[in-house]
């Protein structure tokens, strides 16, 4: 379902090669204007879990092209433009008013204080302002921000009161999350769950997407060989910087492990320990995980080790996967994990065999990326979020994904 089909991988080389690199026979490496730029921290590491061709936030990749856009990509484009236009039409709010009232959950990633120099994670981030911006319109529409815990399936909203109640949630366990969201949302008294993946807390995972914006921010050129080929790509202009980031993330999304460890290797030096301080600044570290643990206004949740599409795993694989991530996090926290995510959060990602996974491995609560408000139907371990980030207007999207009209393709069916 989302292994890459090796023939694609081929034709997928060539037209990167044709339109965006040129070969050359020129060395492997980075041409730098900065001095500092292989500053990197230098870490040893043993045993590295590969990068296992994922990207957080990113939806599990397709093996397809439409008119030689990448599926992916062209979905995004059309789900985009469907918010923006149904986001500046007054069809939300009144299919809103028409809606019973019912609970959220907002999925974000990370927080930051500035948006990165291409704006090739804008999917990822929003900035503290645009974070305010959300708790103010929640706060006008009538939500009570709660704790996860404090969502009680199956039960109606206070309707007395016309009271819903909202929860926020992060995924993956950013830096962002303690540094920016944390002070933040502990001003506003708002309650919130970081759903942690364990593999990137203890740098056992290649976290290479903002490293990468960081990399192609500062260098004039890049060159690596992949996959038999020399690649170079000059990055003198932003738009050639963003052009060649979407080029390499495509490469490394559906290159196998090994050879996308390589390509990592020869990007950032290659000088393999480094790569273990690849995202340092970019991911939570445990001692984050327990200061936020201690504070009651904050949940942690688990997210797996390695951040994998489960479904596409063996059973014992993914069983390991949701079992593993939480004693890991109950050994740095001192507690209980009781609630979960599932990496990428769609239908294409997880099963009744995962849903059955967390219940034995004792969660009370798994959340997916369903785009709509809790119902009475709806079961614990696949509880709908809606995710929200700076690709466009945050408030806009929040408007037009509570009308439950992006939740069509990862439906969640009673059983
Ligand atoms: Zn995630």
């Amino acid at each position: 379902m989302v292994q890459c089909a090796p023939r694609w991988i081929a034709s997928n080389v060539r037209r990167v090669v044709s339109d965006e690199a040129r070969p050359s026979g020129g060395a492997p490496g980075v041409r730098l204007h900065d001095t500092n730029a292989s500053s990197l921290a230098h870490f040893h590491y043993r045993s590295m879990t590969s990068t296992r061709n994922t990207q957080a936030g990113a939806e599990p990749r397709s093996t397809q092209t439409w008119f030689g856009i990448p599926v992916r990509e062209a979905r995004l484009r059309t789900r985009l433009m469907l918010l923006r236009l149904l986001g500046a039409s007054p069809l939300p709010a009144l299919a809103k008013r028409m809606q019973p009232p019912g609970d959220l959950i907002i999925c974000l990633h990370n927080v930051v204080a500035h948006h990165g120099p291409l704006g090739v994670n804008r999917g990822l981030d929003l900035t503290a302002a645009e974070l305010e911006a959300v708790l103010a319109h929640l706060r006008v529409e009538g939500y009570r921000p709660v704790s996860l815990q404090d969502i009680r399936i199956r039960s109606k909203p206070d309707l007395r009161h016309d009271e819903r109640r909202v929860a926020i949630t992060f995924d993956d366990g950013y830096a962002g999350n303690f540094h920016v969201a944390y002070p933040l949302l502990h001003r506003h008294g708002v309650p919130f769950t970081v759903y942690v993946t364990t593999g990137f807390m203890d740098r056992e995972v290649r976290v290479w997407w903002y490293a990468l914006e960081r990399l192609l921010a500062r260098v004039d050129g890049v060159a690596f060989e992949h996959a038999g080929r020399t690649f170079t790509y000059s990055t003198l202009a932003r738009t050639q910087k963003v052009r060649a980031y979407r080029a390499i993330r495509a490469l490394l999304l559906t290159a196998r492990p090994a050879l996308a460890d390589e390509l990592l290797e020869q990007l950032f030096g290659g000088r393999g320990g480094e790569l273990r301080g690849l995202a340092d600044v970019d991911l939570l570290t445990p001692e984050h995980v327990r200061a936020l643990s201690r504070d009651p206004l904050v949940t942690i949740g688990a997210h797996t080790v390695s951040h994998p599409v489960l479904r596409a795993l063996s059973g014992d694989e993914s069983r390991r996967e949701i079992r593993g991530c939480r004693e890991r996090l109950e050994a740095v926290t001192g507690g209980p994990i009781l609630h979960f995510a599932y990496p990428f959060g769609n239908r294409a990602a997880f099963g009744t065999r995962e849903e059955t996974f967390v219940r034995e491995s004792g969660y009370v609560t798994a959340t997916t990326t369903c785009a709509r408000q809790i119902d009475e139907i709806d079961r614990p371990t696949a509880l709908p979020r809606i995710m929200l980030s700076a690709e466009m207007d945050a408030v806009t999207s929040l408007n037009v994904l509570q009308t439950g009209w992006f939740a069509y393709r990862d439906r969640v069916r009673p059983t």
